[in-house]
């Protein structure tokens, strides 16, 4: 594509190595600039008073009057090739989010239209930003009992680290057998699975073994955030070299210190961390915490962007322990601390036990049987008014009226107490109408 008088590439999805070595280098340059500005205080104010000063005293080459549109909209414009490069290696990133959450199909036809609801209910409980920024991924896997980082604002309220799951060829047999069970049930869209939850995957001294294997099996390395980039460089290094390597996008880096992110920036060079998020956590970062788990009662409500870093709809897995649950992000809160619903739990010893659990957990119908007698979520409520009815919470509501449905307050009035059957013959509404509104509002999440 071609901008004025320079060319901007799309490299994050293709992995583009056809860019020259300038290109890439200026882009991770102005990343880094926004990594530093939004995570160090100091550099922010001296970046303010000299801007020159500060850029020179955190290496970056980069010419200052450039970068403002960064950090100031008011900036004028027009944005240099190098911010306009930057800012399109965000938005593809962005587009490639929003394309796993949107297009993302699982095998299974229940699990499918589940997870669907739970993107839709999740749409309406979470903040806007939250809800958008998960993309409902259909497993994760820890492969210890605990975390050794031991984070304050753990918002899965991570224990102390008690056990790791060794790469033994007992284990990686299950392991793969694991993976296979669950490629049957979620499909090609299991390769967006990762290996952690309140675990840090570098924890694991196999965790690369495992990688593998789940590569072998799915053809996609997954993942990785971790809070430990800092603890064994080398081995991080070699890490993102290997998924990289292996096709993988885009990796993570946790870090709760403006020292970590001196740290971080000091042994990995800005090319080396381009596909590299840095999720501030620290203090002095314009970054805000999510109030989830341990955090949900130790921060300013204010300073919270989010209440759930839940992101599975699907299984969630602790290889040390055998265990598979059913989860779905929740806005954190007393029912569930820790940003999620368990739906249900499971030990396996198996593959084929594990089929058998999964087997019944996905047997739910994709879409509500005749029989069922449709509920509203437990947040909702649902208010009558002489032409149509509203579906609320104490924040927000939606109003359906007759030309969503000829009867629409009368159905309303009945939710709860008759079948989808019986609703159907008794409104005068032709039945298929009133089956397809009812449908409709199970599939916008509406009932439990
Ligand atoms: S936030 Fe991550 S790294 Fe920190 S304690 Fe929780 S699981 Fe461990």
């Amino acid at each position: 594509m071609l901008i004025q008088d320079f060319e901007i590439h799309p490299i994050f999805r293709t992995l583009s190595t056809s860019v020259s070595g300038d290109y890439l280098r200026e882009l991770a340059l102005v990343k880094r600039f926004c990594e530093i500005y939004r995570g160090d205080d100091t550099f922010r104010a001296g970046w303010h008073s000299h801007p020159e000063a500060a850029l020179d005293s955190a290496g970056l080459a980069l010419p200052h009057e450039q970068l403002w549109p960064l950090v100031d909209s008011q900036a004028p414009g027009p944005l240099a090739p190098a911010v306009s490069r930057y800012l399109a290696f965000q938005q593809e990133k962005l587009a490639w989010r929003e394309q796993l959450r949107s297009q993302m199909r699982l095998t299974s036809p229940g699990l499918d239209a589940w997870r669907g609801r739970q993107i839709q209910r999740c749409a309406w409980q979470l903040a806007a930003g939250n809800a958008e920024a998960i993309f409902h991924p259909p497993a994760a896997f820890e492969l210890a009992r605990g975390c050794s980082v031991g984070c304050w604002f753990c918002g899965v309220s991570a224990p102390k680290l008690a056990d790791l799951w060794p790469a033994s060829p007992e284990n990686r047999r299950l392991w793969k057998e694991t993976l296979e069970v669950v490629f049957e049930f979620c499909g090609p869209a299991a390769a967006h699975s990762f290996l952690y939850w309140a675990t840090d995957p570098l924890d694991n001294p196999d965790y690369e073994q495992f990688c593998l294997d789940f590569h072998a099996v799915f053809g996609q390395f997954p993942q990785t955030t971790t809070a430990l980039a800092g603890r064994d460089p080398e081995r991080t290094r070699k890490l993102l070299r290997l998924s990289q390597a292996h096709g993988c996008l885009l990796n993570r880096f946790s870090l709760s210190s403006k020292r970590q992110l001196r740290q971080v920036h000091e042994k990995f060079s800005p090319e080396e961390l381009l596909r590299v998020e840095l999720i501030l956590q620290n203090k002095e970062s314009l970054g805000a915490l999510s109030a989830a788990g341990k955090a949900l009662s130790r921060i300013d409500p204010s300073r919270a962007h989010a209440t759930t870093i839940a992101c599975v709809s699907g299984f969630l897995f602790n290889m040390c322990e055998g265990r598979v649950r059913w989860v779905t992000p929740y806005p954190s809160g007393p029912q569930y601390p820790d940003g999620y619903k368990v739906e249900a739990e499971a030990h396996f010893e198996s593959a084929a036990q594990l089929r058998e659990v999964l087997a019944g957990w996905c047997a739910l119908p994709a879409r509500l049987p005749s029989g069922a007698v449709p509920r509203w979520r437990e947040d909702l409520t649902a208010t009558l008014e002489a032409d149509a009815f509203r579906v609320h919470d104490s924040q927000r509501g939606v109003r359906f009226d007759r030309s969503w449905h000829p009867q629409a307050p009368e159905l309303a009035a009945l939710i709860g107490e008759k079948s989808v059957g019986e609703l159907a013959l008794q409104l005068a509404a032709p039945a298929a109408e009133t089956v397809l509104a009812l449908q409709r509002l199970y599939q916008a999440g509406l009932f439990a």
